[in-house]
Parts: C-alpha cells; structure tokens; sequence
C-alpha cells in the first residue's frame, strides 16, 4: 500500500491538500452556522422588543381605561355615604354618576344595596328592580371586605336585545361602621379590548389576548376559536408559568393552535388581568429562515466546489508527479541498456564518495568494457551489437544486489559499477562473478566463441586514492591493463 502511494503522489501534499481544504470547509460552515445562530437570536431578541411594545401599550391603555372605571365607581360610592334622599332625584342621580360619563364601551353603572338590589342606575332616574345577590361581583365583596376594585368573569346580560360580552367592576359600599352596604358596580363591553387590539398590527397567525389572574380569557384578538371567551384556560402549563412569572417571554407549544409561539406577557399593573402576545414561531422565523437557507444553499455550493476543486487538483497533482517521475526516470535510465545513465553515475559516484570520506568506508569501483566489440559489431551488424549490450546490461542489473550498489552504462560498450562499503576482496569476487556469468551468456549464432568484458577494478580506502578523479583514472588503468592482459579478465588497480 505504502508502496504504492509512493508511486503515485507523494503522501505529504496529499495530505496537506486534503486537511488544507477540509479545514477550510469546516471552517466556512461553523463561521456560516454561528452567524445563522446569532441572527436566529437576534431575530428572536427583535420580536420580543416589539412585542413587549404591543403588551405596554395595551398595559397602558387598560389602566386607563379601568381608572376611568374605578374613579365612577369610587365616586357613586362617595355620593351613596351621603345623605342625598332629601335632594331632587335629577340631581341625586348627577352626583351619583357624574364621573361615570368618560368612560369608553360603558355598560350601565348600578348600586346596589346589601342584599343585592339596584338602588340606583346610571341609566335611569328610577331603576327597575333587579337582584345581582348571585353575581361573583357582589358575592366577593360580601365576603371579603378587602377585595377593593373587582373584575367579574365575563357575561351577558339576560336580555335578547343585548347579547354583547361584558364584565363589571366592582367596590364594595361600607356603612357608616365600616359594615357591609352593598356594591357599587359598573359594567364594561368587552369590545373595548377588541377595538383596542384590533388598532394594532401584528400580523396575521399571531394574536393578542387579555386574560384575568384565574385563567379566565376575556378577549383575543383575532379570535382562534368561536367560543373562546369566558373559557378557562387556568390548567393550561403555559398560562400557569405566565402567572408565576408575570412578565416576560418564552417560547412553547400553543395548546390552543398545537403550534410553536412565542409568548409574551405582562401583568396591568395591579390589576389581576395578563396581556398575551402570541407570536406564531413560523411568522417570526419566515424572513430569517428564507435567508438561512439561501445562505445554507450557497454555502453548501461553495463547499462543494472548493471540494470539487482540491479533487481536481489532487488529480493533477497525482498526473503531474506521474509524468515527473516518467520523466526523471527516463533522465535518468539509459535508453538502450535500462541502467542507470552517465549523469547519474557521476551524482552517485560523488556522492558514494562523500559518504565514504565521512564514514571511512570502502568504496569499489569497476569499470567494464566489452572485448572487441567494434569486431562484433562489424560481423554481425549494429542491431545484434545493440541486442548483445542489452544482454551484458541485464547480467550486470541483475548481479549486484544491494540497494546502495548502481550499474550504469558509461558510454559505448563500457559499464560502471559503483560498490559502496565493499573492498579490493569483495569487488573482485563481484567482478569475477559478473565476467563469469557474460561468458556464459549464449553464444549469438554465427559467432565463434561468447561476448567476453575485461574489468578494472579500482577501491578507495585509507591508503588512497587521495580523489574521486584519482579513482576513475586507476579503474580506467586497471581496465586498460586487463585488455593488455589478453581480456575476459579482472585486474585491480592495487594489484595490476
Ligand atoms: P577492445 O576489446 O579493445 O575494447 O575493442 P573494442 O572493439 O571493443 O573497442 P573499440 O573502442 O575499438 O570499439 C568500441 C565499439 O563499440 C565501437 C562501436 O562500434 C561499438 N559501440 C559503441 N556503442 C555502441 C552501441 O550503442 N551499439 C552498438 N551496436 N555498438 C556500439
Ligand atoms: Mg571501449
Ligand atoms: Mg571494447
């Protein structure tokens, strides 16, 4: 495998391509998605800002509203402790109402007395008699004196002309004593909140509601359900958080839609009733998500094509060293013999001979030269002399066997092989192994006797030679002396 890889593309830039731009992708995307994240929070943030405006508005608008209420209330209650009966029944019922008049979507003021009765009406100078003794308005100040300002659950009044929502406030008339004297109590249309509501925008799928502190909805804006109001939403868990916080936001799934809101919420100042708004998740969300997937989208075609584009580089990369190597390896290779050729024998000559200066190491050398190989040539033509080279090429790859050793073909019908860490003793066993097996070589048909090489066998070492230069000459001599020795022969430099 690794074997492999090495011929393919070297591991290292592969690699540093590879993580450079997995990196790179990873990193776009967080920094995408972290910017994606701080929108979402900002979009969130936006909504609840607005929102929050929405519920003031309406805080304040109520108060308002329900001050006008209170001080009717409050004002009936002063006129009914004073002794009013001697004073005309125009005027008794002016003072008694007289406040009353400011309020917006005001039903009838009444007072009623301690058993429930309307003693006095805003609406007529003389009431007709009714009794409220059931009502939750009277009944809370019957029994607890300190119930100050009351909002009734919604109702309707028992008339067919009159089918409007409504709910009363309510204070409680003392006696002279402090003792309970009845009820002061003024009814208010619930269309009040609608027409409140309905002043403001909040887009469509999104609804603004008004609820009392027992879980009572007394108006929603615009309206989910027909019947939902007077409905008791006190068991639902988003309404119970909503009256343990009393201000705030969240988050959660609408039991009433079965859809994610966002709710925000705050109390009317003291009074017992909650203002509601709640946004649809999918309303507040539709801007940013249709961004977030447009960046989403470009993003992911970004990554793709940066990915594409380290792909086609890792291709080229990998076509580019091929063809390098193919071209290193064909600068290098002796186009007729495959061995190594004379530039790279020169390098590894050097270099060997560096390596054995500082190890002190032998160093052979053997330099071999086919034997009358012009004769050769001329008997058999050139195609058989170049088939024959060939051949003494392939005995001499095939014979040494180290990895440090090179054979190389120095030029012509002469071959060089370079033996690091090996002496006089061993190159001449090498060399005698080498002529021997050329000898043996068959005989090229037509011939008379085998391709023969005479070699010149120089080794460095301690005692010399003193340069690479000095080398080669002493191999060249010894070869020159091995032809002059009669050829198919070794002769070493140190021993000629
Ligand atoms: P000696 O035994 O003294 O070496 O005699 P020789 O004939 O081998 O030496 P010489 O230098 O006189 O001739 C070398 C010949 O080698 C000359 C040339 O025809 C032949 N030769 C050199 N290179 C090539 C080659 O690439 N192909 C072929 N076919 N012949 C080559
Ligand atoms: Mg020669
Ligand atoms: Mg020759």
């Amino acid at each position: 495998m690794n074997q492999r890889r090495a011929q393919n593309l070297p591991a290292r830039p592969e690699l540093l391509l590879i993580l450079g731009s997995g990196i790179t992708v990873a990193l776009i995307m967080i920094i995408v998605a972290v910017l994606l994240i701080r929108e979402h929070a900002s979009t969130l943030q936006t909504a609840q800002r607005s929102t929050n405006n929405i519920t003031q508005l309406i805080n304040a608008d109520v108060l308002r509203n329900v001050e006008l209420y209170d001080l009717a209330l409050q004002g009936l209650i002063t006129a009914a402790g004073n002794a009013l009966s001697q004073v005309p029944a125009e005027i008794r019922h002016q003072l008694q109402f007289d406040q009353s008049i400011a309020a917006r979507y005001k039903g009838e003021v009444l007072l009623l007395d301690k058993a429930g009765q309307v003693i006095a009406d805003s609406s007529t100078l003389t009431p007709t008699p009714r009794n409220f003794v059931d009502r939750d308005y009277f009944q809370i100040h019957l029994k607890n004196p300190e119930a100050g300002l009351f909002i009734s659950r919604p109702f309707k009044i028992h008339c067919e002309c009159d089918q409007v929502w409504r709910i009363a406030f309510s204070r409680r008339v003392a006696g002279p004593n402090g003792e309970f004297a009845g009820v002061a109590v003024a009814s208010m249309r619930l269309a009040y909140f609608d027409q409140l509501f309905s002043s403001l925008t909040i887009g469509s799928g999104n609804t603004i509601n008004l609820l009392n502190n027992q879980g009572i909805l007394l108006a929603q804006q615009p309206m989910l359900e027909s019947n939902m109001i007077d409905k008791d939403l006190s068991s639902r868990p988003n309404f119970k958080r909503m009256l343990q916080e009393g201000s705030g936001s969240f988050r959660a799934i609408s039991t009433t839609s079965d859809t994610l809101r966002l709710f925000t919420f705050t109390n009317v100042g003291q009074l017992p009733l909650i203002v509601v708004v709640a946004l649809s998740n999918d309303d507040v969300f539709a801007a940013w998500r249709r961004a977030a997937w447009l960046t989403a989208g470009a993003t992911g075609v970004l990554c793709i094509g940066l990915l594409w584009l380290t792909w086609m580089l890792r291709l080229e990369l990998r076509r580019r060293y091929r063809a390098e190597k193919v071209l290193s390896e064909l600068a290098a290779t002796d186009a007729l013999t495959g061995l190594a050729n004379r530039r790279i024998l020169d390098q590894r000559l050097r270099l060997e001979w560096d390596r054995a200066q500082r190890s002190n190491a032998p160093l052979a050398l053997l330099m071999i030269d086919v034997d009358h190989f012009k004769t050769f040539n001329d008997r058999h033509g050139h195609q058989a002399g170049d088939d024959a080279l060939r051949n003494v090429a392939r005995v001499i790859g095939n014979n040494i066997r180290r990895p440090a050793d090179l054979a190389a073909r120095y030029g012509g019908e002469e071959f060089a092989v370079i033996l690091p860490d090996t002496d006089a003793k061993g190159a001449r066993v090498i060399a005698e192994h080498l002529r021997g097996r050329i000898e043996n070589l068959p005989w090229v048909s037509g011939s008379d006797g085998p391709i023969t090489v005479s070699i010149g066998l120089s080794t460095w070492d301690r005692q010399g030679p003193p340069s690479l230069e000095q080398l080669l000459l002493s191999a060249d001599q010894a070869l020159y002396a091995a032809k002059n020795a009669g050829r198919n022969c070794t002769v070493d430099a140190r021993a000629p």
